[in-house]
């Protein structure tokens, strides 16, 4: 009786800010989340110590009045939003009420502002709960709020925080988050008096993720750039090429509106629209930017707002994937070898892994040819069209003979040659190409079996004579329950006795493929993953099995017409340079290159 009280003010701030304010860190994003609300063009971070023992935040908002000043600090007091019919319709970045008091609670906090009609500025001081009367003081235009030594009256807490180095790791990160997609604002971040960032507004996406990582790209090109906008969904993205990958995920960057945001269907898409490009282990860097109407996301099930729930995660899932794979599909993402020497002596800026991997694929060229060197004395043209010296038709062995038609380069004019029964050299405009044969088939494969699944199921083919095979009880319950998965497959199974089934049907595509050979290891892997997987992800497994086993084999040797015909089929793909599994299915040679090696420039 009588054990229940209310909290008071004091500890109710200090138990919110064990929500929001997690560390130095969480204190940088709501003040500068604050600035922006505000209108700020200008903001400027100053931290010391990690942010453990200062963070100054400076803007050139809209201010706030001595009135205003003294009720921001109040809990639950906010100007963003009023009534319930509000929560449905957040446009700012904060709107609880929360992040002020909670500040105020933990820290010794001393706030400047000053409106933009105002001749004068006020200031208040609160030291973890205990504040001052607001008094007029000098000060700019806009708002400064210092918050110094956080946790100092909360040691347990205090207790958490870490080096001061790794703090200001959490520091840049959320400033980084902040300043991606804000690429108006002027923002500066500056540790113990040394500026770490000097982020001038721009407009260009590109120029703002190049201040912010440079040692994530070495040129250009190396993030695509899309964009869509339908549905509701509005995109804009930049997405890595393969060869900017990562080990982790920690440079796929998404945002909603504004507001930096872990989203698990997004995740998934982005990793979809990879799918084939990267190798299992690696992950692509992605910027991707959203926005859609606020009445169609709930903003407000996460205390610091990294989560939102959308009220249609499919289309947000279809809308990401769809943009992104059309564009990686639609791109060139060949693999260029660079070739030594120059390169690597220019490379002074590149950053040490670029350089290693460019001794990588020069080392991988050099093995290859010690390798691959042709067994018979069959020559191929490397000149472009337009430079090439005549050349007695005995120095020429073009695969094909049909003569040379200008300009167009139609494949029929291009020389290829197969080597060690199990690549495929190419000339091209640009140099020459070397195929890995069964990478290339594989992955068109993939993609075909991959385009008609998702139209409708597999085109099958009955059996002329059933094939029939012995299963264990696992495997017919593995059956038994994806009958619907089997016969989008084009598979039909049935039961032919106790534990024995048989082929019935068997997907066309995969003709060349022993139909019990291809559905038991497709049982097994029913068995396997059946019930633990996404069917997406089941599907992509079983499409990649199917692909590998049908394909031309290395090794296998290929007549001049089943070459025509391999390299014919590609121009049917958008993209074709990785296989299923991630690996390059071509890796293309430069002319210039090759001439800058022959010192010929
Ligand atoms: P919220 O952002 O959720 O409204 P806060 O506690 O972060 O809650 O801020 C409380 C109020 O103080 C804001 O609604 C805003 O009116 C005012 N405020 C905070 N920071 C600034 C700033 N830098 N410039 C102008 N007004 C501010
Ligand atoms: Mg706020």
């Amino acid at each position: 009786m009588g054990r229940i009280i209310h909290l008071d003010r004091n500890m109710v701030n200090l138990i919110a800010a064990g929500e929001v304010i997690e560390r130095p860190a969480s204190v940088v994003k709501e003040l500068v989340e604050n600035s922006i609300d505000a209108g700020a063009t200008e903001v400027m971070v100053a931290a010391e110590d990690g942010g453990r023992k200062l963070l100054s935040i400076t803007d050139n908002g809209s201010g706030m009045d001595a009135e205003d000043l003294a009720a921001a600090f109040e809990s639950h007091a906010t100007s963003k939003i009023k009534e319930v019919a509000d929560l449905q319709n957040i446009a700012t970045l904060g709107f609880r009420g929360e992040a002020l008091a909670s500040i105020a609670a933990i820290a010794r906090v001393r706030a400047v502002s000053r409106m933009r009609d105002s001749d004068q500025a006020h200031c208040i001081e609160i030291d973890c709960g205990d504040g001052s009367p607001v008094s007029p003081c000098s000060g700019d235009f806009g708002t400064t709020i210092q918050v110094r030594d956080l946790f100092y009256r909360t040691p347990a807490r205090r207790k958490f925080l870490r080096t001061a180095n790794t703090e200001l790791g959490h520091i840049s990160e959320q400033f980084a988050r902040i300043a991606l997609p804000q690429i108006h604002l002027d923002l500066t971040l500056i540790h113990n008096g040394k500026e770490l960032h000097r982020l001038p507004r721009t407009e260009s996406l590109q120029q703002r993720v190049s201040q912010l990582f440079p040692m994530l790209i070495s040129g250009p090109g190396d993030l695509i750039e899309t964009a869509s906008d339908e549905k509701g969904v509005r995109i804009r993205a930049l997405l890595g090429r393969p060869h900017v990958s990562r080990t982790s995920n920690q440079f796929q960057y998404t945002f909603l509106n504004g507001r930096f945001i872990r989203d698990k269907f997004i995740s998934h898409a982005i990793k979809e629209a990879y799918r084939g490009l990267l190798d299992a282990n690696r992950f692509p860097v992605v910027f991707l930017f959203m926005e859609m109407p606020c009445s169609d996301y709930d903003v407000n099930v996460h205390p610091t707002k990294v989560e939102v729930r959308f009220y249609n995660a499919n289309l947000v899932h279809s809308q990401v994937l769809g943009v992104l794979r059309e564009q990686l599909l639609g791109t060139d993402l060949n693999a260029v070898a660079q070739l030594p020497a120059q390169e690597l002596a220019q490379a002074g800026d590149d950053s040490a892994s670029q350089q290693v991997r460019r001794q990588q694929i020069a080392d991988a060229m050099a093995e290859f040819f010690k390798k691959h060197r042709p067994a018979h004395q069959q020559q191929f043209d490397l000149r472009p069209e337009s430079g090439s010296e005549p050349r007695g038709p005995e120095h020429k062995r073009t695969v094909s003979d049909t003569p040379r038609p200008a300009p167009s380069p139609q494949l029929e004019d291009n020389k290829y040659i197969q080597i060690h029964d199990s690549y495929i050299v190419e000339q091209t405009d640009e140099g020459f190409v070397i195929i890995d044969q069964h990478a290339l088939h594989e992955r068109m494969l993939y993609e075909t079996l991959h385009r008609r699944l998702q139209r409708d199921s597999l085109e099958s083919q009955r059996l002329l004579l059933p094939e029939s095979f012995e299963v264990t009880d696992a495997q017919a319950g593995a059956i038994e329950a994806h009958t619907d998965l089997l016969t989008q497959l084009g598979v039909e199974l049935t039961p032919f006795g106790p534990r024995v089934y048989a082929v019935q049907t068997f997907p066309t595509l995969l003709a060349n493929v022993g139909p019990v050979e291809f559905v038991r290891d497709l049982i097994d892997m029913l068995v396997e993953r059946g019930d633990t997987v996404a069917r997406q992800d089941l599907f992509n497994d079983i499409l990649s099995m199917a692909a590998c086993k049908a394909a031309i084999k290395a090794g296998q040797r290929l007549s001049d017409s089943e070459i025509r015909e391999l390299l014919a089929d590609r121009k049917r793909f958008e993209s074709t340079t990785r296989c299923p599994h991630g690996r390059p299915t071509t890796i293309a040679f430069s002319i210039s290159e090759l001439e800058k090696q022959f010192k010929r420039t």
